[in-house]
């Protein structure tokens, strides 16, 4: 994959958001239904919150597709974890809330895990810093993959004659609620990526509104593992690195 530099384009990503949701909730042509998001998800933790905020304006469905998780264990630890958060927050099936709001139902797709797909684009990065270039590259074959399944989505719509609503009108990531993760940088992509393939990105800054604190609570509340890495093999690497060079620091200090 050819590495292609994200030009800055700083912008209130939250606010391009909530003007959607209102769009939707002020036109009378749009009202009739709910808009159907396709969720690229990295994790139960980061899903969480986002989850929380969005499924009472979105039907959801979450693509976990990461090949970038550097073992099969690691990968299959964190999609059961999802599972199980969709299940215990009651949204895998649909019902409304005491406010009388509809909510869910969350559907999870899972494409086949292979590490390779990341490793063939990482190559020449591996030594990249967490938020350097492979970063962009993980980012933009993550969305890539969501938008194409999303164009897959469209076409059987269309082939089966199936009313054509039934295509999603959006796809998103939950990777901008993390601290670690540009939110200007992953918009940017995620624009490039829709454009490219006529698909609406839907912009985010889900760390916004107290999204970030939000996911801490309730993975608390939800018991979910939290990894202590990113995903890759180089962000584990790095990431003990870093946790060895403080113990270091620390006992010399103490
Ligand atoms: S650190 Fe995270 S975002 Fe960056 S390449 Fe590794 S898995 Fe992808």
């Amino acid at each position: 994959m050819e590495y292609i530099k994200p030009e800055p384009n700083t912008k209130n990503y939250q606010q391009m958001l909530d003007k959607i949701i209102e769009s939707w909730q002020n036109d009378p042509e749009k009202s009739v239904r709910r808009p159907r998001l396709l969720m690229h998800s990295c994790c139960a933790p980061c899903s969480s919150a986002v989850l929380d905020y969005l499924c009472r304006y979105f039907d959801i469905t979450l693509f976990y597709y990461n090949p970038n998780i550097s073992t099969e264990k690691e990968f299959d630890h964190r999609v059961s974890e999802l599972k199980r958060l969709i299940h215990e927050m009651g949204i895998d099936v649909e019902r409304t809330d005491e406010a009388g709001v509809k909510l869910g139902a969350v559907s999870v797709v899972v494409p086949a895990y292979d590490h390779k797909e990341f490793l063939s684009i990482a190559k020449g990065h591996e030594k990249d810093p967490e938020r350097g270039e492979r970063c962009h590259l993980c980012y933009r074959q993550r969305l890539e993959k969501t938008a194409d399944y999303m164009d897959e989505m469209r076409s059987k719509a269309s082939e089966s004659n199936e009313d054509p609503v039934q295509a999603y009108d959006y796809f998103c990531t939950t990777l901008t609620i993390s601290p670690m993760k540009s939110a200007e940088i992953l918009n940017v992509i995620g624009a490039e990526v829709g454009e490219r393939h006529d698909e609406n990105f839907l912009p985010s800054d889900f760390k916004k509104k107290g999204g970030y604190q939000k996911s801490i609570e309730l993975s608390g509340k939800y018991d979910l593992y939290r990894q202590n890495f990113c995903g890759c093999e180089f962000s584990k690497a790095a990431g003990e690195r870093e946790r060895a060079e403080r113990k270091v620091f620390n006992q010399e200090h103490a």
